[in-house]
């Protein structure tokens, strides 16, 4: 079918009518068998733009989503503000080690060379690469020029960034973090606020080299019952303004069981929300009305991961049937998830709309 997959994916986000429901992943992509076709693993790919891209680029080209997804950690803003960062293996992704304001926010704000710090260069470069084998443009964010040679594939590029609330996490240490949302709002305010300036600029620095959209997993531990509804409300201002300043289209992912703050996030400006199979798709698409698309949410552990090209389609298709407006895994995709069962994810969506007919 000859569907330009960066417009319906733009389309699907925006609410407008799609040729087809897009099947892709706006969470994390990378697994071993990808790894070992592509000629590019973890940890390499998390800091080497060209194997970051290859590895990227299999997610659509070999397991056939649509979309290309990069990059597969949540710890560049981390480590560019000083924390250490433990880059993992190839089964492994990288993680926080060290908390350099876990005292307080005194002497935070926005580097000035930001930009030029820790891995961030890296994933700038590897954002032209893949801005340029998917057809997009840099500069705009939306790619509306597609080159001769790349004119068929115009993919959309989802760029993966951490959001304001999980750099204060990672700067803080999550216990400081989890006991100042009771205890220390004025700290909170604080952190957020400059998390926040620190995220807009990274976010847009990745739009101007090519990103089409940015996917931000954040805020899941404070969206549960584990806190106070109140705890949220904290978080919202930060939100806001990072849909608002970002210049392009913004993707919340939030873990966990979030049902009862999502109608709270569908305000703060976010295209979309992308959900855990914790929350239904039906319970999600009412909590959030119109304010936002619903992405999900195949179980990415026992379905995915565990399950067979079967049992994926299965969840897919009951997905698509209680109206998600974008198919995708509930989160991340595990390191050692079969490619066919990635690979299902597609094939699902095509005979859900076969079996219509
Ligand atoms: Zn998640």
């Amino acid at each position: 079918m000859e569907t330009n997959l960066r417009k319906n994916f733009l389309n699907a986000l925006q609410g407008k009518p799609v040729d087809r429901i897009p099947a892709l992943s706006v969470t994390q992509t990378g697994t071993i068998e990808l790894m070992d076709r592509a000629g590019a693993a973890w940890p390499e790919a998390h800091s080497n733009p060209e194997k970051m891209a290859a590895l990227a680029f299999a997610g659509h080209e070999i397991a056939g989503l649509e979309a290309v997804r990069y990059p597969y950690c949540l710890t560049v803003l981390a480590e560019a503000l000083g924390c250490e960062v433990r880059m993992g293996t190839k089964g492994i992704q990288p993680s926080v080690l060290s908390h350099p304001f876990s005292k307080s926010p005194e002497g935070l704000e926005v580097p000035e060379d930001l930009l030029q710090r820790g891995r961030i260069p890296a994933l700038l470069e590897a954002t032209e690469i893949l801005a340029a084998r998917t057809g997009g443009e840099a500069g705009n964010g939306i790619g509306k020029e597609a080159s001769k040679e790349t004119e068929k594939k115009n993919v959309p590029l989802i760029a993966g960034m951490e959001g304001p609330s999980t750099v204060f996490s990672h700067i803080a240490g999550i216990n400081d973090y989890l006991v100042w949302f009771m205890k220390k709002p004025d700290y909170v305010a604080r952190f957020m606020e400059v998390c926040t300036d620190i995220c807009i600029e990274y976010a847009n620095a990745l739009f101007e080299h090519g990103a089409d959209v940015l996917c931000v997993p954040d805020g899941g531990l404070v969206a549960t019952d584990l806190m106070p509804p109140k705890a949220l409300d904290l978080l919202k201002p930060g939100f806001t303004r990072l849909c608002k300043e970002t210049r392009g289209p913004v993707i919340l992912h939030i873990c966990g069981d979030v049902e009862r703050s999502l109608h709270s996030l569908s305000e703060c400006g976010f295209d979309a929300i992308s959900i855990e199979e914790k929350v239904s798709i039906k319970a999600a698409k009412a909590a959030v009305g119109d304010r936002a698309r619903v992405i999900g949410n195949i179980a990415p552990s026992s379905t995915l991961l565990f399950g067979t090209p079967e049992h994926v389609k299965a969840e897919a298709k009951q997905c698509l049937s209680d109206g998600v407006d974008i198919l995708a895994p509930g989160c991340g995709i595990a390191p050692m998830t079969p490619l066919a069962n990635m690979r299902a994810i597609v094939e699902a969506r095509d005979e859900w709309y076969e079996e219509r007919e």
